[in-house]
């Protein structure tokens, strides 16, 4: 994600970040570089110009020219305004009306609308922990509905059929009615959208929006459109009272411009980006962290709450203990590790989060990525139990036998052995007491 636009920007901020000292010509210089990276990256010109003079401002002032680190003062500045220019603070759905709080979804037709509602409802589910009913007034496609409903089975969300002949004010009242009945905290509307907009549709969403007093009326808009996106949502805000907008598929966006635009260009907060077509690719929008990652300064925050999330607590802290009890770390431990991994969506999703990464290449991210992780662990699951606790035993015979057993080559066994043996090591030395901090630290 944001990875050109991060290329160009670290680029022009490694060469700045080590200098003693910055002139006002060499802070022009490199404003003139980050400007012309943000209209790459097709970031509205409003929002560019705004960002440029507001960095200058405070470029030239004590705050950089008189810091001691003068580059890192100024990409401070930088990641500061960036932060600002998308709406400073992230900022929570509203679910403080009587129940059920009413969600009414608004956007083009294959902006993501239908998929989000389903992310919606797990996100609410889950970290919220409400009943969430779904419900779609998209009469015009009735595989719209049928959708929603496969959605709503796979998050456990309540669904409220609809039918291509009904009016969509009609079907909203009677959802209304049905989530009160069933006691639903909320209730997610998804709508019809078209392939651009037109007056016909914004009558109807209006139409909804009036009878139905949503507590939110999200936007939802495809990032790929960059600097598009930001246009139809202030489109879309000029006629109705949007509360926030969600931007899809910035998993599959390079460059970002819908990111910076949105929030300028329209004054609405965006709420959610999605990262994924499945139901958890959803990510409550964090301004100061994509700030970060798009300066390629790492995300470490969502990694911690990622690997907060997804960690089993219990086995880390059953690990420590015997790793400090100079207990021998064997496979069944490696096993864990592995699953671990595996929860945290593998190498691949925790590297894009880690400073540096942009620099990279894809084709060596995809290598440690995908595969990797379920084929190790499905080694071991090839081995006896005996084995696993005593990986001594692992002779030539035993290793062709399990990879037999697990269809793997036995140069797959061997790799996966060396590498035990090097995380073995390790812990046989954090368990000596070099590593007594980390491993309190893994206890939290
Ligand atoms: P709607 O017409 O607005 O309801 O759009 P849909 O929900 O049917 O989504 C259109 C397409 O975009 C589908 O193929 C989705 O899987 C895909 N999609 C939606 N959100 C995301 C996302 O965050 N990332 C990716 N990669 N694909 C997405």
């Amino acid at each position: 994600m944001f990875e050109s636009l991060s290329e160009r920007l670290s680029g022009t901020i490694n060469r700045i970040r080590g200098r003693g000292r910055l002139t006002e010509s060499n802070i022009t210089e490199a404003l003139r570089e980050v400007r012309i990276a943000l209209l790459e990256a097709d970031v509205a010109l409003p929002v560019v110009q705004a960002l440029i003079q507001r960095v200058k401002v405070r470029a030239v002032g004590q705050e950089v020219m008189k810091s001691l680190t003068p580059g890192q003062a100024l990409i401070k500045v930088v990641r500061d305004e960036l932060t600002n220019v998308m709406g400073a603070q992230a900022s929570d759905l509203n679910l403080n009306v009587p129940a059920p709080a009413v969600i009414l979804m608004a956007g083009l037709q294959g902006a993501g609308k239908t998929t989000t509602v389903g992310k919606l409802a797990k996100h609410l589910k889950e970290k919220r922990k409400k009943k969430v009913m779904v419900v779609s007034a998209d009469v015009y496609r009735p595989a719209a509905i049928e959708q929603l409903k496969t959605l709503a089975g796979q998050t456990g969300a309540l669904f409220f059929p609809s039918e291509s002949t009904q009016k969509p004010v009609d079907i909203v009242r009677a959802a209304i009615d049905d989530a009160k009945k069933s006691f639903a905290d909320v209730l997610i509307v998804d709508t019809a959208g078209r392939l651009a907009i037109d007056a016909e549709m914004m009558a109807e969403i209006k139409a909804l929006h009036a009878a139905v007093t949503p507590v939110e009326t999200l936007f939802v808009v495809d990032s790929m459109t960059g600097q598009d996106a930001a246009v139809t949502a202030k489109a879309f805000s000029d006629a109705l009272p949007l509360t926030g907008v969600v931007l899809t598929k910035t998993d599959g966006d390079a460059r970002g411009g819908a990111a910076l635009s949105v929030r300028y260009i329209t004054g609405k907060p965006i709420k959610f980006m999605g990262i994924g077509e499945k139901p958890d690719g959803l990510d409550v929008f964090h301004p100061d962290r994509v700030a970060s990652r798009i300066l390629d300064m790492g995300d470490v925050l969502s990694l911690v709450e990622q690997v907060e999330a997804n960690v089993d607590r219990e086995k880390a802290e059953k690990l420590a203990e015997k790793v400090s009890k100079g207990k021998k770390f064997d496979l069944n431990d490696m096993r864990d590790q592995l699953e671990q991994m595996q929860n945290m969506g593998g190498l691949a999703g925790l590297m894009d989060k880690l400073p540096g990464m942009g620099q990279i290449p894809d084709s060596v991210k995809s290598q440690v990525t995908g595969k990797e992780v379920p084929r190790m662990i499905a080694i071991i699951n090839s081995m006896t139990k005996k084995e696993r606790r005593n990986p001594d035993l692992l002779n030539g015979s035993r290793r062709a036998r399990i990879a037999k057993g697990s269809g793997m080559q036995p140069a797959d066994i061997n790799r996966l052995m060396k590498q035990y043996q090097q995380m073995e090591k390790m812990m046989g030395k954090l368990g000596r007491g070099g590593g007594k901090g980390m491993m309190r630290g893994l206890k939290g």
